[in-house]
């Protein structure tokens, strides 16, 4: 999560996925150590997305996966000023920094980690959403197609990016019990989240309420302890954010079913019953 997109300078960006030339601490198989197939599968932009917005479903599903997209290093190593405000002194410290932390807060809510090697827009070379969604739907298939929980894409351009890569592999294998979260942070921003909503339904995508039995595991006071301390092992990123935010990272989380568009039908209207 960051307030504000940096662009740096031309940097160099992973457009494929290669596990095989990634170091170990960059990129956990889950096939050594997940005998069985993960309850979910939610993909964080960054880390710390996933848990500031579906700590307390997390909670409630341990063994689930949480695939954070931006955790590539740049090399060499750059300075900016969102590392900076969160108390590194370059990208190498911020990401050794930043996994630590993750590690801390997945390991408070049960869940186990995949980390793909594409670079924040903060150090520039954004990658493409064919490229994203390819790596994607590599690693749920080979996770064992967990059910995937999505990220909305509000507001910051990786955040949008990594929505769009998801809805294409949703469409491509025609998911249909896929969960999409609304951003935490972003989604404060008024009419952000609507304005998302609209735009995907005019493309035929269609979104309905959160099954109860789904909706009534977010909610238990255990879930929520849980989260508020995954919450807090992201020290750097609280920082860096100045604790401008808290009282969000501790409102209900919000999802919605999505629907991929059906072959045939005109885009749907929009009319959505918030859980
Ligand atoms: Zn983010």
């Amino acid at each position: 999560m960051r307030r504000c997109p940096w662009v740096a300078e031309a940097a160099m960006v992973a457009h494929a996925w290669a596990p095989s030339l990634l170091p170990p601490r960059v990129m956990r198989t889950l096939s050594s150590t997940s005998p069985r197939p993960a309850p979910l599968c939610v993909v964080s932009p960054h880390l710390d997305d996933a848990v500031f917005s579906c700590g307390m479903l997390l909670a409630s599903r341990p063994g689930s996966i949480v695939c954070t997209v931006f955790c590539g290093e740049p090399h060499p190593p750059q300075c900016t000023p969102w590392d900076r405000c969160a108390g590194h002194a370059d990208s190498s410290e911020a990401l050794r920094a930043r996994i630590a932390e993750d590690e801390q807060a997945l390991a408070i809510l049960g869940a186990q980690a995949v980390r793909l090697p594409f670079l924040d827009s903060q150090y520039g070379a954004t990658p493409t959403i064919d490229a994203l969604a390819r790596a994607l739907t590599r690693m749920w298939r080979e996770a064992g197609s967990p059910r995937l929980v999505v990220p909305l894409g509000l507001y910051h351009s990786d955040h949008v990016l990594v929505g769009d890569a998801c809805r294409s592999l949703v469409r491509e294998e025609r998911l249909s019990d896929t969960l999409v979260y609304e951003d935490a942070l972003y989604r404060t921003i008024r009419g952000v989240a609507r304005a998302r909503y609209e735009a995907l339904a005019q493309e035929g995508f269609r979104f309905s309420p959160l099954e109860d039995s789904m909706a009534a595991s977010l909610s238990p006071p255990r879930s929520a302890n849980a989260k508020w301390r995954a919450v807090h092992a992201y020290r750097s990123q609280l920082r860096a954010l100045r604790d401008a935010h808290p009282y969000d990272l501790a409102e209900p989380e919000r999802y919605h079913l999505i629907d991929p568009p059906r072959q045939g039908t005109s885009p749907v209207r929009y009319e959505l019953t918030a859980r």
